[in-house]
């Protein structure tokens, strides 16, 4: 770890996925760790996976890179890897909002909605979740986000921009490296300065990830549906991720 960053222990935060830290002397740093533990149905099923901490770590701030790299920029909360599992990032007030994009229908929306399992969207979808474990984390319109007074009428706009810009950008990227982008969930905070930028994760616990040839799952649904190897599929996004960024870093040069 490097040591110009020192975690303050114990850990302020504990999510599922998460410990975060604060830093000593650096108020407006956080350090957050990924572990390798493991959860689907809203903790009901728990397990590990080796090194997914390591990968998800990887992996996220690769598409991190990324998205701050891209002709239309995304910020994001990253700062600087310290370590394989540790990263530094920007403290902000996290918005209460999961928000997911859909390019394929699969998961919740073909139970709730009749469209087949596989079928492709001509337009992206977007929906907000509204981040409440107790509520199980609902599905919300755009109306009950403003009047839950989550967000303003403009952050909405702003957010559906930005998470419309990261389908268009990471769709991209993924189908350079055979895999397709099937959906995703991100999370908002808002900086100091008022700013909405992307905060927690893009990896396969959060995303939706095919193999373009075979179709196999290179995701958590692996977990979902017990299907086996996660590690493998986990493994299998971190490599051809980070071949893929050390490629357009060397075309760039
Ligand atoms: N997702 C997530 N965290 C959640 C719920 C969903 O990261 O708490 C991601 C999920 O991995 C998928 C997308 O959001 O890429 C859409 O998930 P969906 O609504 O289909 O829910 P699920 O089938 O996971 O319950």
């Amino acid at each position: 770890m490097n040591m110009d960053y020192k975690k303050v222990l114990p850990h302020i935060y504990e999510g599922k996925a998460n410990r975060l830290y604060e830093v000593e002397g650096h108020p407006e740093y956080l350090i957050i760790e990924r572990k390798d533990d493991i959860t689907a149905g809203n903790g009901a099923k728990h397990d590990t996976i080796e090194d997914k901490g390591f990968y998800n770590n990887k992996i996220s701030n690769q598409l991190f890179w990324v998205l701050r790299n891209n002709s239309a920029v995304v910020p994001t909360h990253f700062v600087q890897e310290l370590s394989d599992c540790e990263t530094l990032i920007q403290k902000t007030n996290p918005i209460k909002l999961e928000i997911v994009v859909r390019n394929i229908a699969t998961g919740s929306i073909i139970e709730r909605l009749p469209f087949d399992d596989g079928q492709e969207f001509t337009n992206p979808i977007f929906e907000l979740y509204y981040k409440d474990d107790a509520l199980g984390d609902p599905l919300i319109n755009h109306s009950e986000a403003l009047a839950l007074g989550v967000i303003s009428e403009r952050d909405y706009a702003d957010i559906e921009g930005m998470a419309l810009i990261v389908n268009d950008t990471l769709k991209e990227f993924f189908n350079e490296i055979g895999i397709i982008l099937v959906d995703f969930k991100i999370e908002v905070g808002r900086t100091p300065q008022g700013d909405l930028i992307i905060i927690d994760e893009i990896s396969p616990d959060t995303c939706r990830l095919w193999d373009a040839e075979t179709r196999k799952k290179l995701d958590k649904d692996r977990f979902r549906q017990g299907l086996g190897d996660e590690a493998g599929a986990y493994r299998e996004i971190y490599r051809r991720v980070c071949e893929q960024v050390f490629f357009i870093v060397f075309r760039d040069v």
